[in-house]
C-alpha cells in the first residue's frame, strides 16, 4: 500500500542491482561509489569534531556557520560566485535532499519542470511528489549532445523550472558553456528558474571544464546550485549535501528541509568545511585518477564487443548492448552476474523514451585492480543475447 503521490514510482534501481551483487557476490560496477576513502586528514578532522563535545548535538538549521561559510568560499575561489553564507547557503543530507527539498519547496502541483532524460533517478520520484510535471528532453547517444532546438520546443507556458545537470550523471556529458548558453538564454526569455544539480563538479576529464550554469550573465539571481562532499572527496555515505544561490530560492529549499531531516551530520559539518577549505588538491588529483581508470575500463569493454563512449565527466560510462544482440539493457544486467560475475546499470530506468533502451551504465571508480578483474571476468564470458555459457 502506498500513497498516490508515491505510486507508480519503481523501486530505485541502484537498490535493486547492489542487492544482485551481494546475493551473487558479483564485482559491482553499477552504483556509483568509490571503494577507496576520501583524505585521511579529513577523517582525522572526524575524529577531532566527534571527541570536541560540541559536534554531537543538533548542529544549527541551515549549517554550522563553518560549513557556510566554506561552501561560499569554495563558489568563489572556484567559480567567482560571491554567496552570503548566513542567507544564500543552506547544508542539507546529501545533495539528495537538497533537491528534494527544492522541489518541494518550489514546484507547485502542475507546474511543468523540462529534465534532462537520462535523469537521475530521485528527480521524477521528487517531482511526483510534489506534483510536477516532467518535461524530458533527451540527450541522445552516442555523445549526448544538447538539442537546443528539443529544449525550445520542451518550454510552454506553463514551464517554471529546468532541472539541470552537469556534468551529466548517468551519461557523463560535461554541457558546454554554448549548450549552457543556450538553457540560460531559454531561462531568462520564459522567466525560469533553474536548478543545477553539479554533485560532479570536480570530476571532469581532458578539454572539459566544469562551468556553473550559476556564472553565466543573468543567471545568478534565478539559478539554485546543488552539490555535496559525497562525489568530490570519495565520502558518498556522510550525505553532506548543500543548496546555494538568491535568498528567495535557498529560503525555499529550508521551508521544507527543516521538515524533512531539519538537521543531520553534526561532527562531518567541520569535517565537510576542513575538506573544502584545505583540501582543493584532492579532487583534482582524484580527476586525473579517474581519467586513468576511465581509460581502462573503457578500453576493456570496447575490446569485449561492449561498444562505450569515453565520458568527459562523471564516473560513469554508457555501453551500447545492441552490438552483442542485446534489444533490452535490463536483461543484459539482469544475466550479466551469472553470466560473468559483474553488475551494471541499465539506463532504461532514467528514461520515459525508449531512447536508452541498449544502454548501460558502469562505474569507474574502483581500484584499477577491481577493474582489471571485472574485465577479466567479461572477456572470459559469453555476452552474446541468447547465448549461454
Ligand atoms: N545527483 C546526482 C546526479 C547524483 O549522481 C547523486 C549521487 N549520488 C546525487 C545527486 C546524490 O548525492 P548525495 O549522495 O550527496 O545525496
Ligand atoms: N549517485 C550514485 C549513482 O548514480 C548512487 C545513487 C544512489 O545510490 N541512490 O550510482
Amino acid at each position: 500500500m502506498v500513497a498516490s503521490r508515491l505510486s507508480g514510482i519503481p523501486p530505485t534501481v541502484f537498490g535493486e542491482m547492489s542487492a544482485l551483487a551481494m546475493r551473487t557476490g558479483a564485482i559491482n560496477l553499477g552504483q556509483g561509489f568509490p571503494d577507496v576513502d576520501g583524505p585521511s586528514e579529513v577523517l582525522d578532522a572526524v575524529e577531532r569534531a566527534l571527541r570536541s563535545g560540541s559536534a554531537n548535538q543538533y548542529p544549527p538549521a541551515r549549517g554550522i556557520p563553518a560549513l557556510r561559510s566554506a561552501i561560499a568560499a569554495h563558489q568563489e575561489r572556484h567559480y567567482g560566485l560571491a554567496l552570503d553564507p548566513d542567507t544564500e547557503v543552506v547544508v542539507t543530507t546529501g545533495a539528495t535532499e537538497a533537491i528534494a527539498a527544492a522541489l518541494l519547496g518550489l514546484v507547485e502541483p502542475g507546474d511543468e519542470v523540462v529534465v534532462l532524460e537520462p535523469f537521475y533517478d530521485s528527480y521524477p520520484a521528487v517531482l511526483q511528489m510534489a506534483g510536477g510535471v516532467r518535461r524530458p528532453v533527451t540527450l541522445h547517444a552516442p555523445d549526448f549532445r544538447l538539442d537546443v532546438d528539443a529544449l525550445r520546443a520542451a518550454v510552454t507556458d506553463r514551464t517554471r523550472f529546468v532541472l539541470l545537470n552537469t556534468p551529466h550523471n548517468p551519461t557523463g556529458a560535461v554541457l558546454t558553456r554554448g549548450e549552457l548558453t543556450a538553457v540560460a538564454d531559454l531561462a531568462i526569455e520564459h522567466d525560469l528558474v533553474v536548478i543545477s544539480d553539479e554533485v560532479y563538479e570536480h570530476l571532469t576529464y581532458g578539454e572539459a571544464t566544469h562551468v556553473p550554469i550559476a556564472t553565466l550573465p543573468g543567471m545568478r539571481e534565478r539559478t539554485l546550485t546543488i552539490s555535496s562532499i559525497g562525489k568530490s572527496f570519495s565520502f558518498t555515505g556522510w550525505k553532506i549535501g548543500w543548496a546555494s544561490g538568491p535568498a528567495h530560492l535557498v529560503d525555499a529549499v529550508n521551508s521544507a528541509k527543516q521538515w524533512l531531516t531539519f538537521v543531520s551530520g553534526g561532527p562531518l559539518q567541520p569535517a565537510a568545511a576542513y575538506a573544502l577549505d584545505e583540501c582543493d588538491a584532492w579532487p583534482r588529483a582524484l580527476a586525473a585518477d579517474l581519467r586513468e581508470r576511465r581509460d581502462l575500463l573503457v578500453d576493456g569493454l570496447n575490446r569485449v564487443g561492449l561498444s562505450t563512449r569515453s565520458p568527459e565527466g562523471t564516473y560513469f560510462a554508457i555501453s551500447d548492448v545492441s552490438g552483442l544482440g542485446w534489444r533490452d539493457g535490463l536483461e543484459l544486467c539482469r544475466a550479466l552476474p551469472e553470466r560473468a560475475g559483474v553488475v551494471a546499470i541499465p539506463l532504461q530506468v532514467f528514461y520515459d523514451s525508449t531512447a536508452g533502451d541498449q544502454l548501460i551504465r558502469w562505474a569507474f571508480c574502483k581500484r584499477p585492480e577491481v577493474l582489471g578483474e571485472a574485465l577479466e571476468r567479461l572477456a572470459g564470458a559469453d555476452l552474446r543475447c541468447g547465448q549461454r555459457q
